[in-house]
């Protein structure tokens, strides 16, 4: 299985907040941003670097530069991730992914999506909860229709349920998440999880 779960305290305190039913929106949204800083540096450990030839204050040295890397925030509660991805990556492109899934069904109904060139860049898909995988597998499959190869998903939270069908449907792919909850509700909801995140990111709840 491609799933890493972070062990940090900070991940374990932001996330704490972000669980925790009594935290508004503002405060939602910065621990969603905070959270997201220790996801990319563990998703991003294994990006390729160029070498490059510069001169410290002393002498010349040997540095490094990141190759191409784009994010694709799966809307719309990828978009609570997106800032600490700016932050830390400012040189990243961004794609757009719509997808809404069907309240009864819980299957992916596309709206929206909007790729930059993806075939020689690492690849992070924004997409906090990872449910039954619906969106993310239909979101993956988007980004490899794109050129996409070396993908890697950021999930604040991950089912067991979405974790299988993404190895399943897309072996290839890792995915970095700060818990593996225990499992989906009869509503698709997953549990303990935290809610709805895009209502609880824009107060729309
Ligand atoms: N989407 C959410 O926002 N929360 C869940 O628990 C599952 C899917």
């Amino acid at each position: 299985m491609n799933l890493t779960v972070i062990d940090h305290p900070l991940a374990r305190h932001y996330l704490t907040v972000l669980r925790d039913s009594s935290t508004q929106p503002e405060e939602f949204r910065s621990a969603t941003r905070r959270l997201t800083y220790a996801l990319v540096m563990e998703a991003t450990q294994r990006v390729p670097l160029r070498r490059t030839e510069i001169r410290t204050p002393m002498e010349p040295t040997t540095g490094y530069e990141l190759g191409d890397i784009v994010a694709v925030a799966v809307l719309r509660a990828g978009l609570g991730m997106l800032d600490a991805v700016l932050e830390l990556l400012p040189q990243v492109k961004v794609g757009f992914a719509g997808v809404q899934r069907d309240e009864a069904t819980a299957m992916p109904m596309e709206y929206y999506a909007k790729m930059p060139e993806l075939s020689d860049a690492s690849v992070l898909i924004l997409e906090p909860m990872l449910a039954t995988g619906g969106s993310l597998s239909w979101a993956v499959s988007k980004a490899k229709a794109s050129g996409a190869r070396d993908i890697t998903c950021l999930c604040v939270v991950t089912a067991p349920d979405g974790v299988t069908r993404m190895y399943q449907e897309h072996p290839d792919v890792r995915i970095v998440a700060a818990s593996h909850d225990r499992e989906l509700n009869d509503s698709f909801y997953i549990v303990p999880g935290l809610g709805d995140m895009g209502d609880r990111l824009f107060g729309t709840q």
